[in-house]
């Protein structure tokens, strides 16, 4: 398996080249989608969730609530802590277990996972990447996106850029940078091109990607 971690700030692009990485034939996984997984109905997760917190939280159908979860850990620091005890260890678990089951079904799988918090991944040694990709669009840029295509207002989303590791904590990590400032073919275009060298760096043919470090 090459495993490929995938990060940059909210609204960069991830998602659009991670894509673009599965329509090659990359196997995807997505932390976001994991942290989902683990408070779906019927996981531990959830009911321990709901016996911390209480039913409150909890919607007449049963799943999350998470304005409510989110007001009561909003205002309380040791209560977030208590929800991150619950929900992390699972998240991590899950984690290793998709990255397992891709390795298992397939030794030479390409997997690409996008993660918005890598830099916390790696330090936690959740796992060790073959290639760190980072997707990369100035704040104005990925501002007006978040206003144009998710209705956000301006103030909203500076805040949550701000609310994130800086592009220069990111770009530290980086050994491939995708820059998606510009037009989607433009970024689809780099895609496509990093594809045809990871592929040629998991067969090891190649040692270097970008005049960078590569396995
Ligand atoms: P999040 O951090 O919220 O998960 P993301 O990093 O996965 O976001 P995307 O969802 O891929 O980012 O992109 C954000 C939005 O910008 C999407 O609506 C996407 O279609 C659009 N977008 C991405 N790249 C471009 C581009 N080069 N030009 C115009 N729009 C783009």
């Amino acid at each position: 398996m090459y495993l490929i971690g995938l990060t940059g700030g909210i609204a960069s692009g991830k998602s659009t080249v991670a894509t673009r990485l599965g329509e090659h034939g990359a196997v995807g996984i997505d932390a976001d989608q994991l942290a989902r997984e683990v408070v779906e109905p019927g996981t531990p997760g959830l009911a321990a969730i709901s016996a911390e917190f209480g039913s409150n939280v909890l919607l007449p159908d049963g799943s999350l609530n998470r304005p409510a979860l989110g007001a009561i850990i909003f205002a309380d620091p040791e209560r977030r802590e208590r929800l991150n005890a619950i929900t992390h260890p699972a998240v991590r678990q899950l984690t290793r277990d998709r990255i397992a089951a891709a390795d298992a079904s397939d030794p030479h799988a390409i997997v690409v996972y996008d993660v918005p918090l890598l830099a916390d991944a790696v330090a936690g040694g959740l796992v060790t990447f073959d290639l760190v990709v980072v997707v990369h669009a100035d704040a104005t840029t990925r501002i007006q996106r978040m206003i144009d295509l998710r209705g956000l207002t301006e103030a909203e989303a500076t805040q949550r850029i701000g609310a994130q590791a800086t592009d220069a904590e990111r770009l530290a990590l980086a050994d491939v940078v995708i820059d998606n400032t510009g037009t989607l073919d433009a970024t689809l275009a780099q895609v496509d091109a990093l594809w045809e060298r990871v592929v040629a760096a998991a067969a090891g043919e190649i040692a270097v990607i970008d005049g960078i470090r590569s396995p």
